[in-house]
């Protein structure tokens, strides 16, 4: 893999981790958050099914080693919800 470029964890997809959602499993605590912090990380990409797999397959647990709260998931959706009313908006 190219350095920079990340899998998703959901449709195994391969491109530039900025065009992914990162999620991390904070050093030493062993928290899940999605903020620019080090840690193991995960990466999905922004899109319904790529999220909803994700949720219901629990693959992000599954790539972090941790348990992912269920207001993980929900800031995610919240955060697709914003994008696509911005996206709407920007259609017009
Ligand atoms: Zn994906």
């Amino acid at each position: 893999m190219q350095p920079n470029y990340r899998r998703c964890v959901s449709c195994r997809r391969i491109a530039p981790k900025a065009e992914f959602w990162r999620v991390v499993r904070v050093y030493p605590d062993r928290a899940v958050s999605l903020g620019e912090v080090m840690g193991r990380s995960a990466y999905l990409c922004p899109q319904a099914d790529c999220l909803r797999q994700a949720q219901k397959k629990g693959r992000l647990g599954r790539a972090l080693k941790a348990n992912v709260p269920e207001d993980i998931y929900q800031q995610l959706w919240q955060r697709l919800e914003g994008a696509t009313a911005t996206a709407a908006i920007a259609d017009q």
